[in-house]
């Protein structure tokens, strides 16, 4: 699959879809907005569907666009980004009745299911996909465009620390600088910036905070009555499980969040030094992600998802 096909049916379509993975973080945000920002660019004017927005990144270009539902039923082209599978995906009943349809993602435990399907697994954000996409389109990346590239890549590389980090990364850094992008601006905002609500979130989840295995796995977990108390908004869950990867002898982070009643979806980071693969322990329940990042949803109470995930992570600790 190629770039080229990819442009012909950009070209081929004039209602245009894009959409990305639930509860979206900075790479579905900024990949979404700036796929936006450059079919405008070749005069094409496309919606973009975000049923939960977090308000960090309300501050970007097109974020005020964004609507939650549509009235156009059979779009000429949908456009997946950032996620791994149709379920994952919001807005999906667009995407399944749209003529064509495009996945753009970064994720090895995408299932490839569009039409045509362009996944890179070693790039370190679905934007720094983007970013090279749309020079091969030859559409100038501007400052707009720029700032919501580098929030992606700032989010997914936990702002230039992960091992995905390549020297691209960095060049194309120095190129939106060169443009005029206020990275250090976007970096304090997207990564530097705690609401309230996330930051008492993260409170309870630290007081909570259980080291288990020898202190091998740090297992964490708020409720939807947290949530309530808190008055948290969308995205106020963001970097609760990044706090127990941090700790010492720590190899694998869990962080479990009430979706509905005994069902959880469960965040997992592999601790630093450690090379476990928790995308694989995800996958055991139907998620995935990234070697060092992952997904997943399970049920049960806190308990029992605790003990389901802990043997899985026994396996391998
Ligand atoms: P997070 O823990 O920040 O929600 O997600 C970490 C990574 O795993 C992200 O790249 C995210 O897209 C992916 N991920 C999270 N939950 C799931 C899931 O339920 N299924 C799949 N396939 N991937 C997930
Ligand atoms: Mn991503």
């Amino acid at each position: 699959m190629t770039l080229d096909e990819i442009l012909v049916e950009i070209e081929h379509a004039e209602k245009i879809v894009i959409m990305a993975h639930e509860t979206p973080d900075g790479d579905a945000i900024g990949s979404m907005l700036s796929m936006y920002l450059a079919l405008k660019k070749m005069g094409k004017e496309a919606d973009v569907i975000v049923k939960e927005f977090p308000r960090t990144f309300a501050f970007l270009p097109g974020a005020n666009k964004v609507k939650t539902s549509s009235d156009i039923e059979k779009y000429d082209l949908a456009i997946s980004l950032d996620c791994t599978d149709l379920k994952r995906l919001v807005g999906r009943e667009y995407f399944e009745k749209a003529k064509k349809t495009i996945v753009i993602d970064h994720h090895s435990t995408n299932t490839m299911f569009g039409d045509l399907n362009f996944v890179n697994p070693v790039s370190p954000a679905c934007c720094e996909i983007l970013a090279g996409m749309f020079e091969y389109f030859d559409i100038e990346i501007d400052a707009e465009i720029g700032s919501c590239i580098l929030t992606g890549i700032i989010t997914d590389t936990g702002g230039f620390k992960y091992s995905s980090v390549t020297s691209e990364t960095f060049e194309f850094t120095a190129e939106l600088l060169r443009k005029g992008v206020n990275v250090s601006d976007i970096y304090q905002r997207v990564l530097e910036t705690r609401t309230k609500s996330n930051f008492e979130l993260l409170r309870r989840a630290t007081n909570r905070l259980e080291l288990l295995e020898d202190g091998k796995v740090a297992f964490t977990y708020i409720n939807k009555k947290d949530e309530e108390e808190v008055n948290a908004e969308p995205g106020d869950h963001e970097g609760i499980v990044e706090n127990g990867r941090s700790i010492e002898g720590v190899k694998v982070s869990v962080f479990i969040r009430e979706k509905e009643e005994n069902l959880y979806k469960v965040s997992m980071r592999t601790g630093n030094g450690s090379n476990i693969n928790v995308s694989d322990i995800c996958y055991v329940f139907g998620g995935g992600g990234h070697p060092r990042a992952a997904g997943a949803v399970v049920s049960g109470t806190v308990e029992q998802v605790k003990e389901k995930l802990l043997k899985e992570i026994k396996k391998v600790i």
